[in-house]
């Protein structure tokens, strides 16, 4: 049967690789609805064209200054503009799957309304999850919920080798990203171009600069806990620099269970987008006449202290994780503009994080708790920032 896709995000590097895999499954996939943020006005407008959407989703009005003519394009279809659009799209009726590849904090509405309206929730966007926490697990019916994240869709794969119970541990690999091997010393002058040069996966730029600090895997140890009520120090990270083996999991029988594939975000897109069927072709698999070496590695905690931050905000609960997220999103921007170093990413968040555990306790969460932490960690986040300039 054909399932009805919504895209959001289209316009990014998941959303792109998204609709090359529905373009190249026609008999599987249809895309109903696409949105994006506006600033790639001219490539949303092709998309539409191309896949003839009946919905259009744009969250922020375009400026007077925005290409008429892709406007003009986006028009020919039904269009939501304004807030609200991706929730609209994330609800509509032709949907099947929805795929949130949107980036940051800035997906969590449309997560919620999209397993508020029954839908399957492809997530890419582990930002929602992480700070949403049990208000979007709470709104996931089993199954509903299926992660596009390479390490949690091998995560996924594994638990399918054992029953509910025996799993003892997740294996959570983690490349490095480009700054691996380096001491703490070492990374105070590395440049922003330095840190989006990933050596295993080109991705956009904020998930480019959280593997560069490792947040990203500090992301990703929330959202495991979360998808598979795995307890965070039942979680292992594991440096694997060839990004092939993508994560598995630890039974209690001592058998370890891992899943590999040569590094293409095609695979877990695919997987999730079919789930729980897999798409024949999809990507390349490994080569085992090549010959390859694959390494194991601890984590450098020193150098990379992102991953205990995150603990830390997990272990809190409540807010804290949406203070971690929105601390580094403000930081991330900063360091990409020239205003602080590679290390006062991390500074900024311990920092902010450090100051919401001493000020605040919020016991019950709620999306208006959510975004007021999102806010104020916003807020203390520019004021460090500004400061430390
Ligand atoms: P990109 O920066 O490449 O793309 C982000 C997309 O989100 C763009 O289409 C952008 O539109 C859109 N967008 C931004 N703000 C909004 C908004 N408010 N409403 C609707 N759309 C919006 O990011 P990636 O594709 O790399 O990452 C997307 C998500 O997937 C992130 O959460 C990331 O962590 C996760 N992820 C990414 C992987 C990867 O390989 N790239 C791997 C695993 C997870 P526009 O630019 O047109 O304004």
């Amino acid at each position: 049967m054909v399932r009805n896709v919504v895209v959001l995000g289209s316009t990014g590097s998941i959303g792109r690789q998204a609709l090359e895999v529905i373009e190249a499954n026609p008999d599987r996939f249809r895309v109903v609805g696409l949105a994006a943020g506006g600033s790639h006005l001219e490539l949303l407008a092709e998309q539409v064209q191309r896949f003839q959407p009946a919905l259009v989703g744009l969250p922020v009005e375009p400026s007077a200054a925005a290409d008429a003519r892709a406007l003009d394009v986006l028009k020919q279809r039904p269009v939501v503009m304004g807030p609200g659009a991706n929730e609209a799209l994330a609800a509509m009726d032709e949907a099947g799957v929805v795929l949130n590849a949107i980036t940051g904090a800035a997906g969590l509405l449309a997560t919620l309304a999209a397993l508020k309206a029954g839908k399957t929730l492809a997530l890419a966007n582990k930002e929602s999850l992480v700070i949403g926490g049990t208000l979007v697990t709470e709104a996931a019916a089993p199954g509903q919920l299926v992660a596009v994240d390479s390490e949690h869709s091998a995560i996924a794969q594994a638990l399918r080798s054992g029953r509910v119970g025996e799993a003892r541990k997740v294996i959570l690999t983690a490349s490095g990203g480009p700054f691996r091997g380096l001491t703490r010393a070492q990374l105070a002058d590395v440049t922003p171009e330095q840190a989006m040069h990933h050596p295993t996966w080109n991705m956009g730029r904020v998930i480019t600069i959280n593997s560069a600090t490792l947040v990203n895997k500090g992301l990703e140890l929330l959202e495991a806990s979360l998808l598979y009520g795995v307890a965070l120090d039942d979680i292992e990270v594991v440096v694997h620099p060839q990004s092939v083996v993508h994560s598995g999991v630890e039974f209690n029988d001592g058998a370890t269970i891992l899943q590999a594939s040569p590094p293409d975000m095609k695979l877990p897109i695919g997987l999730a987008l079919a789930w729980p069927e897999r798409l024949a072709g999809v990507a390349r698999p490994c080569d085992w006449r090549a010959g390859a070496t694959w390494t194991f590695e601890p984590l450098d905690e020193e150098a990379f202290p992102a991953v205990n931050l995150a603990r830390r905000a997990g272990l809190a609960g409540g807010t804290a994780p949406a203070v971690f997220n929105a601390a580094n999103e403000v930081a991330v921007d900063a360091f990409c503009a020239g205003e602080i170093g590679f290390l006062r990413i991390t500074d900024v968040i311990a920092a902010v994080l450090d100051e919401h555990l001493t000020h605040s306790s919020v016991s019950s969460l709620t999306v208006d708790a959510v975004m007021g932490a999102d806010a104020w960690a916003r807020q203390a986040g520019h004021r460090l920032v500004s400061r430390l300039q």
